[in-house]
């Protein structure tokens, strides 16, 4: 999963993006409302973290222009303590959900958690395929309840394959998806990154679909349209 952050303040935005770096997620960052605009804009993110006072195009503008353009993506505000009129603005725009300022980190990842489930259509952080069960929450993976010890860019892939199950996931879509800008994006990188998530995971979870990408067949989570 790739996310954006979007804050001005430079602690605030370094804190969160290595809390979200952290819990496994490649993440780019912006620091004003322009830069960020732009990256909503042309990257396919999971989900952005977007703070409301911003200089050059405030938050709530940069959400309007994603909306109005089609950007369909799961969108957390940043809002300042005691502004319910950010609230109610932030929401209007098209926000999926905020958090007021200080917040814990901790209820910034929950929020995103379910942001991110939902918007793939699972109802709980636990998505089960087969013998595989994925908990987004712990960051944890078994297959048949014995735990798989996986690095975070297979984890990474695991992540996305699974909460895209029952569709074909292009090398490319993975590629966008999984790694931040900084990152040397070769998709051969991926087949490699597939095979040693296969051996460690002994069971026949991914499929190659010629020439299209890969597929993890079957969904255990009900499906919401998007
Ligand atoms: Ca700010």
């Amino acid at each position: 999963m790739r996310l954006l952050v979007v804050e001005d303040e430079r602690d605030l935005n370094r804190q969160v993006t290595s809390a979200l770096e952290g819990a496994g997620y490649a993440v780019d960052r912006a620091y004003d409302g322009e830069e960020g605009w732009f990256l909503g804009d042309t990257e396919p993110y999971d989900a952005i973290v977007l703070d409301i006072g911003l200089p050059k195009r405030d938050g709530v503008a940069v959400l309007q222009a994603w909306r109005k353009a089609g950007r369909v993506m799961p969108v957390l505000i940043l809002t300042a303590r005691d502004r319910w009129s950010d609230k109610v603005e932030g929401f209007d725009a098209g926000a999926d959900d905020y958090v007021s300022k200080p917040f814990h980190m901790e209820e910034l990842l929950a929020r995103l958690r379910a942001l991110l489930r939902r918007a793939s259509g699972h109802a709980t952080s636990e998505i089960v395929v087969g013998p595989v069960k994925l908990d987004a929450r712990a960051g944890r993976v078994s297959v048949n309840d014995v735990a798989v010890k996986l690095t975070s860019h297979e984890y990474r892939l695991l992540s996305y394959l699974m909460h895209h199950a029952g569709r074909i996931v292009s090398r490319s879509e993975l590629v966008e998806h999984l790694y931040d800008q900084d990152f040397d994006r070769d998709s051969n990188t991926i087949e490699v990154f597939v095979g040693r998530l296969r051996r460690k995971l002994g069971v026949d979870l991914i499929q190659t679909a010629r020439g299209l990408g890969y597929i993890i067949e079957g969904d255990a989570g009900p499906k919401t349209p998007r």
